[in-house]
């Protein structure tokens, strides 16, 4: 059995406005699972309802076996045995970190010689030993987060519910954070569930994804599934950057499990790319292509792809952006506008203007259904990138 099962959840602010629209997910035992999805969709609602801080409307919420949640019954969240940790870290500024965390442990009615020791070791889970005699003033964010955690951890929670715990600390210290809540969550193995709107930290952080849209789950996976295989354009696009291709399926049967697409309005327009068993011959689609899966080679003989050829199109450097450890390099390919991400290296002879040749795997092609295109691309909220992302016919 799962360690936590949501079935169905229904959340109603209001008559007329339904935060979570029949909201369905198992996690397992010891999983670390993230809910990612734009500002809005329903996340940290989500999460409070695991918590008990709200109530829910349909469905349930059933955390070791033991309905906690369903339409006319909360347990209240003291009883739930939940550790939550927010972005504030709500520690008390009057008391030293072995306090903050012992305070707690003396309201769940632990005796007075275990609560030194549990204390030391749950300081010591979280990197933090030597600091229990300082106050939260005397501490850094990063070392303020630990001790949030820490004393979270004490009771020993069934679950750790996060919301968004990393979203005060500079840039450097949350990508340092995150590879820390994962190694303290494998560390003592309690289910946790992460929320976030930074799909970098969700891929990083977790064993599995839930992306979330408008009070509904998009798609459940690893970071990889919803990065290589996303289902929806809105996947597509919520996860890094990919150019969209606007094409036609004309055949499913290329070999392997691969297919055949015309681009919509450039000249030589038919590519390979990976089949779909819910795309067929004449939809419209949009071909996903990661930037990195694009290559820049000299100009040479172009071949639109067959199993175990690479796709080559002519293509011209329209622009170039020197990042550091990665650049882009953004090519025009007879009206269609490609960007392209290379290492430093690659860049070398590469000037504006080059004729070039764009070179990809078949297999890094990956067809979204065109359908619910228009309505997704709104809600993703990474509009001004979008523009130069879509494939803009010439
Ligand atoms: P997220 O955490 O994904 O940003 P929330 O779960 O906080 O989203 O909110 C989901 C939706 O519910 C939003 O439209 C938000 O405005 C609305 N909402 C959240 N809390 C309340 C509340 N207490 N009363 C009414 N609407 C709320
Ligand atoms: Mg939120």
């Amino acid at each position: 059995m799962s360690d936590i099962q949501i079935k169905n959840v229904v959340k109603e602010y209001s008559p007329t406005f339904t935060a979570l629209r029949g909201v369905s997910i198992d996690v397992a035992d010891g999983e670390f699972v993230s809910l990612l999805g734009p500002s809005g969709c329903g996340k940290t609602t989500l999460l409070r309802s695991i918590a008990g801080l709200e109530d829910i409307h349909g469905g349930s919420i059933v955390v070791k076996g033991k309905v906690l949640s369903e339409k006319g019954y909360t347990m209240p969240p003291e009883r739930r045995n939940v550790g939550l940790i927010f972005q504030s870290y709500a520690l008390w500024p009057h008391m030293t970190v072995f306090k903050n965390i012992a305070y707690g442990l003396k309201l769940h009615g632990w005796k007075k010689a275990d609560i030194g020791p549990r204390v030391a070791e749950v300081l010591k889970v979280v990197g933090l030993e030597g600091l229990e005699h300082r106050y939260p003033s005397q501490l850094s964010g990063g070392q303020m987060q630990r001790v949030a955690v820490a004393r979270s951890l004490a009771a020993a929670p069934s679950v750790l519910l996060f919301d968004e715990p990393l979203s005060n600390l500079d840039a450097k210290l949350r990508e340092s954070m995150r590879v820390e809540l994962r190694r303290i969550q494998k560390e003592v193995g309690t289910t946790a569930v992460y929320v976030t709107h930074d799909q970098a930290e969700a891929m990083v952080i977790s064993d599995r994804i839930v992306l979330m849209n408008q009070g509904e789950i998009v798609q459940v996976g690893t970071a990889k599934e919803l990065y290589e295989t996303p289902e929806t354009m809105f996947a597509a696009k919520f996860l890094g950057f990919a150019n969209m291709l606007a094409a036609r399926v004309i055949s499913t049967d290329a070999g392997g499990d691969l297919a055949r697409f015309e681009l919509e309005g450039i000249q030589a327009p038919i590519i390979t790319g990976r089949a779909r068993k819910d795309v067929l011959v004449n939809d419209r689609v949009h071909l996903s292509l990661r930037p990195e899966a694009i290559r820049v080679g000299p100009r040479r003989d172009t071949s639109h792809g067959l199993p175990g050829r690479e796709v080559s199109l002519p293509a011209s450097v329209e622009d170039i952006i020197y990042a550091g450890n990665i650049c882009d390099v953004f090519l025009d390919a007879s009206g269609l506008r490609l960007r392209a991400q290379v290492t430093p290296g690659d860049l070398e002879g590469l000037s504006v203007g080059d004729d070039v040749t764009a070179v990809f795997d078949p297999r890094s092609v990956w067809p979204v259904p065109a359908d619910d295109a228009t309505a997704s691309m709104d809600t993703v909220g990474v509009a001004e990138e979008d523009g130069v992302v879509a494939a803009v016919v010439g």
